[in-house]
């Protein structure tokens, strides 16, 4: 075997970096999936206020959209349920982290030798 083509794995600043990133997911609490946006409506009455000028809209109303469904919320629901949604933004943006943390581990793997690399191939600037 070749030693120079060998992978040594995380190093340990990467290392301590899962660590940290691990302690902050235990942390996380409850999550809910879907998002949770606000929003201010118009009718479909033609005479109603939400049609003057300047017009004096309905809501604003929570809505949790999940799956291409739309459920309303009352505001005390919204209140309740609003650190659950903050959690599950948390929760994607730890996932990222890691994600890009453990492709920087595997980044320099030798075996990608002459070949692109997983961060070019997957072409992670993209979205
Ligand atoms: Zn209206």
């Amino acid at each position: 075997m070749n030693m120079s083509k060998s992978w040594t794995g995380p190093t340990n600043a990467q290392q301590q970096a899962q660590t940290e990133i691990a302690d902050r997911l235990a942390d996380v609490g409850f999550v809910l999936p879907g998002s949770l946006t606000v929003r201010s409506t118009r009718c479909g009455k033609s005479n109603c206020a939400c049609h003057a000028d300047p017009p004096r809209l309905h809501g604003p109303y929570a809505q949790w959209t999940r799956r291409h469904k739309h459920l309303n919320l009352t505001p005390d629901q919204q209140a309740d349920y609003q650190q659950y949604f903050d959690n599950a933004k948390e929760l994607r943006n730890l996932t990222r982290q890691l994600e890009t943390l453990t492709l920087s581990v595997i980044e320099n793997d030798p075996r990608f030798a002459n070949r692109t690399t997983p961060t070019e191939h997957f072409d992670e600037s993209r979205h």
